[in-house]
């Protein structure tokens, strides 16, 4: 999702690589769950959080969809799919996952921007770096490896699909741009997310062969 600002109006100003110690340990959070509410759909999924879901909580995307606890919107052209929020309290909204007492429910399984959280993801053209958004989260903070705070057993790999995500969303956006016919733009998102969102995953095997074997498809697709 592009962002109007700079990287002085929302980080410390730094990139960090996954390498680096970065003040973004909140400690477990200690009683808040400031960022599981209120956040309408900015909480994107990609196929690896689907991947995560289906296995950990044995529901693919289409069952959820159907339960209401994600939906679909449409992000720079492409249609993705996001957690969405539920009331939860008088005129407030918190993520469906978010039990009473401020927990999350599916933490072991929760997606990948909020296992990213206060950190994000800076785009460059052959790769991505990390940076510390230095307003969503006020709770004392530690230093952290950031490789630690990811908790993801396989990084370079999971840092490697993150980036070809991205250049396929980024892909699909000017490849719609550039043809300028809606039907094609249709086609192209049902294809996309069919492809890797609404098709289940097989939860005994591991995401990224999936997720390589979904991407030949697509490949082949735009290059036909
Ligand atoms: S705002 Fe910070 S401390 Fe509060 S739940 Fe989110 S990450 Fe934890
Ligand atoms: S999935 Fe868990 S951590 Fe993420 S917003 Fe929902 S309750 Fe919070």
């Amino acid at each position: 999702m592009k962002r109007y600002v700079t990287l002085e109006e929302i980080s410390d100003g730094k990139l960090y690589t996954s390498n680096d110690m970065v003040k973004a340990d909140c400690l477990g959070c200690k009683g808040c769950s400031k960022c599981c509410h209120a956040m309408g759909d900015t909480i994107l999924l990609d196929p690896y959080d689907i991947w995560r879901f289906q296995k950990g909580l044995g529901k693919n995307a289409n069952e959820l969809l159907a339960e209401g606890k994600i939906a679909m919107r449409v992000v720079d052209g492409v249609i993705l799919l996001h957690i969405q929020m539920a009331p939860c309290g008088e005129g407030e909204e918190c993520c469906p996952f978010l039990d009473g007492e401020g927990w999350c429910t599916i933490h072991a399984h929760r997606p990948g921007l909020c296992r990213l959280f206060p950190l994000g993801r800076y785009y460059e053209d052959d790769g991505f770096k990390y940076f510390l958004q230095k307003s969503e989260c006020d709770h004392p903070k530690a230093k952290v490896k950031i490789s630690k705070w990811l908790e993801e057993p396989d990084l370079p790999r999971h840092e490697a699909f993150v980036f070809t995500w991205h250049g396929i969303l980024k892909e699909a956006e000017r490849l719609q741009e550039e043809s300028g016919d809606d039907a094609f733009a249709r086609n192209l998102n049902l294809f996309l997310l069919k492809t890797f969102y609404l098709a289940p995953y097989a939860p005994q095997e591991g995401f990224y062969e999936q997720f390589e074997r979904r991407l030949a498809a697509y490949r082949k697709i735009v290059s036909a």
